[in-house]
């Protein structure tokens, strides 16, 4: 089988075409075509006879497929289910906001670290995406945008917080950051990039030595290690206490914050009292909170608590100066919001 063209970082491709006796040039042409303009076509423009040939014949420049389009009729959410070749799926949501998006890419076809409140967690872990499958989500969903809602296709967020672990997906998803980062291609900021971990700690070390820049969010859910046990059990090979041990020891870049997600479950985790020991744990730190209802899927058993409640707990948080967001649930209707996704339609 040949091997993905959107395997392949810049400096990857630089390699192929050096060890090849090929033109240097043609790395940022290729770039350029098939991540900055995005097409799937074969490029013919400014590049050797001898180029094209040489790609056409050793790469494969196929996508992974759309399967099916979900889009939301109480927002402009679209939810993708993708088919990839051995025919697993997985899915990727754009989120709007001010006519721009925010994309929500999986990493995993399902997950291994099973958490409780999370559809994917209950899949368990089938395998890891490939980079190009990676990068093939992000590719696919501007150039339906390009298509269906022409003069929109701006994805100016990229979250790793689609189906499964991205720190356990580590390879694949660096490189992936690292085509998205890349000069030559869809020239991504490294701000606008967000992995989202529950606290894989192998996974956190090779974050912050080899892509630091990248943002981090911590799936924290209580500051309580027995509740937290419940539902993240990586909690018990990892405990909460020496995952942000390692956070608070590594150096972020002047403007950047940790993100800590905490899913508000009803009568679980929604309490004053977890909301004050959650502010003391974060208080002084470069620290947003974002703060997510939990979205029930078919089978669950918990619930979201009532607005009031899920303010009340924002509230103490603002004593200790925390800023924290609610965060909406977008696409819910679609079962496109955090936590619905799965690979089983
Ligand atoms: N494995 C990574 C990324 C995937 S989940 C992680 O754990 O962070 C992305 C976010 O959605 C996480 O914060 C996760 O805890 C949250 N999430 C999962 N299931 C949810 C649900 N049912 N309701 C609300 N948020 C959920």
């Amino acid at each position: 089988m040949k091997q993905s063209f959107y395997d392949l970082n810049y400096s990857d491709l630089e390699t192929v075409i050096n060890q090849n006796n090929l033109n240097g040039s043609a790395a940022s042409v290729l770039f350029n075509w098939h991540y900055k303009k995005k097409e799937q076509t074969q490029c013919l423009d400014n590049i050797a006879k001898l180029a094209v040939d040489f790609f056409q014949n050793n790469f494969d420049f196929s996508l992974p497929e759309i399967d099916t389009v979900y889009e939301s009729n109480k927002d402009r959410t679209v939810k993708f289910l993708f088919k990839l070749k051995d025919a697993h799926k997985v899915e990727t949501v754009l989120i709007p906001f001010n006519n721009k998006y925010s994309i929500c890419l999986s990493s995993q076809v399902g997950c291994a670290m099973n958490c409780s409140f999370c559809f994917t967690g209950k899949q368990g872990l089938t395998r890891n995406l490939t980079t190009s499958e990676i990068v093939g989500q992000f590719l696919q969903a501007w150039r339906w945008l390009a298509t269906h809602r022409p003069g929109e296709e701006r994805i100016l967020n990229i979250v790793f917080m689609g189906q499964g672990e991205p720190l356990h997906n580590f390879d694949a998803v660096k490189k992936a950051c690292e085509i998205f980062l890349s000069k030559h291609g869809t020239s991504v900021g490294i701000q606008k990039i967000t992995i989202s971990t529950a606290g894989y700690i192998p996974g956190l070390k090779r974050w912050s030595e080899e892509i630091p820049g990248v943002n981090l969010a911590l799936s924290l859910h209580s500051p309580f290690e027995a509740k937290r046990n419940e539902l993240i059990p990586i909690n018990k090979k990892y405990p909460l206490d020496e995952v942000l041990t390692y956070i608070d020891q590594i150096p972020l870049n002047k403007k950047q914050f940790v993100t800590y997600e905490y899913i508000l479950i009803k009568d679980f985790n929604d309490a004053p009292g977890d909301a004050k020991k959650l502010g003391s744990l974060l208080a002084g730190k470069s620290a947003y909170i974002n703060l997510i209802p939990f979205n029930a899927f078919p089978g669950s058993h918990y619930q979201s608590p009532d607005l009031d409640k899920i303010e009340q707990f924002k509230a103490v948080l603002d004593t200790f100066k925390i800023p924290t967001l609610i965060r909406g649930t977008k696409g819910d209707d679609v079962l496109a919001a955090c936590g619905q996704l799965n690979s089983k339609n």
